[in-house]
Parts: C-alpha cells; structure tokens; sequence
C-alpha cells in the first residue's frame, strides 16, 4: 500500500474543519472566474494564487478575502457544504464537526437563519454518502449503529454508499457584538435537532475582547451546548488564562502559551485540536519540529489531529496525521490510537458535563456510545492487521542493519532527529524533547525494545 493510501485508507475523526476555509480550489477557480466575468474580483490576480499549492501568509488572507466575497449567496453556500462533506468522507473521515459563522447579506436576503438553512441543504445535497446529521435519538437505530462501526471504508446501509456522521458546530466571530453573539447561540439552540452540538469562537485573533463574548458562551454553556475555542493564536496571557477558566471543551491551537499556561492547560486536561499545516503556514509556530504537537502528545494531554482549513492550506485529515508521523517518527500503530483516541472528544452525544474521563457511555444502549463502541471495535480490529503488517516490516528492516554503529530502526524517521533549539515567532515556550530521540541514543537491542511503555507491549511481540 502507497505510503499516503495508508493514511487514507485509516477511518478519522475530524473536529477542526471550518467550512469557507475547505472549499475545493476548482469550485474557488470556477467562482472565481463567475464573478471576474461580472466585473466583480479581478480573476487574474487571484487566479494564481488558488492554483498554489504552498500559499504564503499573504496568499492565505487574499484566498480568505476571496471565499468571503464568493460565500454570499445561499446556493453557493449549500454548493460547497456537500462538496466538502463528500471530501472528508472520500479521505475515511467517519465523523466530522463542521464549523461556520452564520452570516448575513441584506442584498442576497440571505440572515443567519437562512444562510445555516443552505449548510443543512447542502449536507442534504450530499450524493455520493450517506450523510447522518440527526440527533443523538437516530443513533438508536442497530442499523446506524453497525454502519457507523465499519467505518467509511466498507459501510453498507441498504443504499450501496459509505456514510459520514456530520455535526454542526457555529462559529461566533470576534469581530461580532455580544447581541450578535448571543444571536448565533439562540440560532445554534434552535438548530439542535438538525445536528447543532456547539459553539465556536474564532477570527482575528487580536480583534474582540473576550468579555464581549463571555455572556453568550456562558449561556451557551448553560443550555448544554459544547464550547471550543481558538485560544492562544497570539500572545495573549490574560486571555489564555480567562478562556481556560471558562473550561472549555476542548480548544483549537494553543500556540502561544507560556509555561503558566502550558501548566494550567494540562492540569485541566482541556483536549487540544493541533492543525500542523494551519500553523505552519499561518507562520504562528516556525517549523513543524518544534511544534506543542510533541510536547503534549509525550506528556498525554488530550489532543485531536485536525485540518483547520484543508482548502486554503492545501492539506486533509490524512495528511496531517502522515506529518504528525513522519516530523515527529511516531510509528503507525500510536498514530492509529490517536485517530481513535479523538472518539472521547466528540461533541454529539454529550450533556453537559466535560469529563474526558467518562465523556462517552461507551456501551449505552441506544445513544451515540453504542456507535462509538463498535466504532472503537473497528479500529481494534484495523489496528490488529495493522499490527501484524507492522511488525513484519520491523523485522526486514533489523535484518537489514548494517554495522556502521547505527542501532536504531531505519523506519523510525526521528532516530535522526536531534532536538533543535530553534526561536518561535510568538515567543512560546519550546516543547520537551520528542520522546524518540531517546530510542537513537539506545545502544543495544534490549534498550530499543523498551524504550517506551506505549511501544513495551510491540517490542516484547517482536522480539520474542
Ligand atoms: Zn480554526
């Protein structure tokens, strides 16, 4: 299997994903050139820039200022919500939360109603899946439930079509009032039955204040609806430390955290939705090796791998956990728990409560925990044959050790990976050495067999 298929082919769980942001480029060119044709963009200024692959942060804001002129209009809008539902699913994403700020366009009669009213036609719209948006009641069904648990990659349903799990998540922008806020939390309550689990903060990062949003993300809270928020995109102590006393369910990036906060973020155990690519290219954090990924993935703290915006970044879910792998030589098998680790942060199917511990009844007899039981089944069974490819490949690879004095694995890219010391744009605080650099320093068999807990169990399998 290619390198990348195998990516691919592994069932995921996508949290981060803002909708304007996932648009295919060929939908953003054909738009693009619409409206160049009505005088309205000037089609060869932004026609190169959709046709890169590796955007600058300049490219990335035009390409944003674009998709806002081009995400106006309800057909649009319900366009690109089934394109991108049909891509995620193409990529094994079994479950995704899709993020969007409702909008408003008095021209186009488009309110904040409407235009989530084109978002639900457009996951309706959707042709090539199945797409389940109910509530939490619809998983009742056993149906669902099996289908649900063999994943997107052979999920039968009567209809001959792979099927996709979406939720909704509304993004409060931070350019909005506290009304406007709260407007779009009473749009998010209204929609709760069509697939509505929670509330988003996000936008410029040093735009807004976050007290303007307080009153309707405490309300939001109170009426059970979920919250994660963009915290950290910038350097801004007070308001890190405010948002994680809010106790948000999860939060997106957590770039720019100094050690209090990294201290007060663990001793929370906020989950943490990581976007490598986003914050590469977003220039927040330098390079990919010196990215918080390492530091809270070897301390445990709970973290979901996502995109952000796969369609502005050039990236997908699949390709974010083959980065994760490779930058930082984790091995197939911890990627795999990851990706089935990010099941305990979903938001449908929850109250209240944010206990990472207990998030899902696992086994709870018709709620969205009987899915995710069988979901984890599935992955059990994958990671088996996964296994079994993996440790077959380990064995070449020791055969094929040479004596130059190299005694670490050739596949675990780190083995090379010294830890480099390197400045952050935004002053954050340098993560702990990545854990598989200890394995290059192992001088013997036994010292690689044991070098971690999470690789004790295989290396006994292996050497055995
Ligand atoms: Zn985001």
């Amino acid at each position: 299997m290619a390198k990348m298929d195998w990516w691919v082919s592994m069932p995921k769980v996508e949290l981060h994903a803002h909708l304007n942001g996932s648009i295919r480029d060929s939908t953003l060119l054909e738009l693009a050139r619409e409206l160049g044709n009505k005088g309205l963009v000037c089609f060869p200024d932004v026609e190169h820039v959709i046709l890169k692959d590796d955007r600058s942060l300049t490219e990335v804001f035009k390409l944003f200022d674009l998709i806002h002129i081009l995400t106006t209009d309800h057909e649009t809008v319900t366009r690109i919500t089934k394109e991108v539902i049909e891509d995620f699913a193409a990529e094994n994403v079994v479950y995704l939360e899709l993020r969007t700020t409702p909008k408003k366009n008095v021209s186009k009669g488009m309110n904040k109603k409407s235009y989530m009213e084109a978002v639900l036609e457009g996951l309706r719209a959707v042709t090539t899946v199945e797409v389940d948006i109910f509530s939490e009641h619809n998983f009742d069904s056993p149906a669902n439930a099996s289908t649900f648990a063999r994943g997107n990659d052979c999920a039968s349903n009567g209809t001959g079509k792979k099927k996709i799990y979406v939720r909704l998540l509304l993004s409060i922008d931070r350019r909005e009032t506290t009304e406007a806020a709260m407007e779009t939390v009473k749009l998010a309550l209204e929609m709760r039955h069509l697939g509505v689990v929670g509330i988003d903060l996000s936008g410029n990062p040093v735009i807004g204040e976050w007290l303007t949003f307080l009153p309707a993300l405490e309300f939001a809270k109170e009426q059970g609806l979920l919250i994660t928020l963009h915290c950290g995109e910038v350097s801004n102590p007070v308001e890190i430390h405010a948002m994680l006393d809010f106790l948000p369910s999860r939060i997106g990036h957590a770039c720019c955290f100094g050690e209090a906060e990294w201290a007060k973020l663990k001793s929370l155990k906020i989950p943490v939705e990581i976007c490598l690519t986003s914050n590469i290219r977003t220039e927040t954090i330098s390079s990919v090796d010196i990215h918080h990924f390492a530091d809270l993935y070897n301390s445990g703290h709970p973290i979901v791998l996502c995109t952000d915006d796969s369609g502005v970044f050039s990236t997908s879910v699949s390709g974010e956990y083959s980065l994760a792998s490779s930058s930082f030589g984790i091995q197939k098998r911890a990627m795999f728990q990851l990706a089935k680790n990010a099941i305990n942060f979903i938001f449908a199917g929850h109250r209240n409560e944010m206990n990472t511990s207990d998030l899902v009844e696992v086994g709870t007899k018709g709620s969205i925990g009987s899915l995710v039981r069988k979901e984890i089944e599935y992955f059990r069974r994958l990671e088996l044959e996964c296994n079994w490819a993996f440790i077959e490949s380990q064995k070449t690879n020791y055969m094929k050790m040479d004596s130059s004095g190299c005694s670490c694995w050739p596949s675990f890219e780190s083995c090379r990976m010294k830890w480099k010391k390197k400045r952050r744009i935004n002053g954050g605080c340098l993560p702990a050495m990545c854990f598989m650099v200890d394995v290059s320093e192992g001088n013997s068999e036994k010292e690689i067999i044991q070098f971690s807990d999470s690789e004790t169990d295989l290396g006994r399998v292996l050497w055995l």
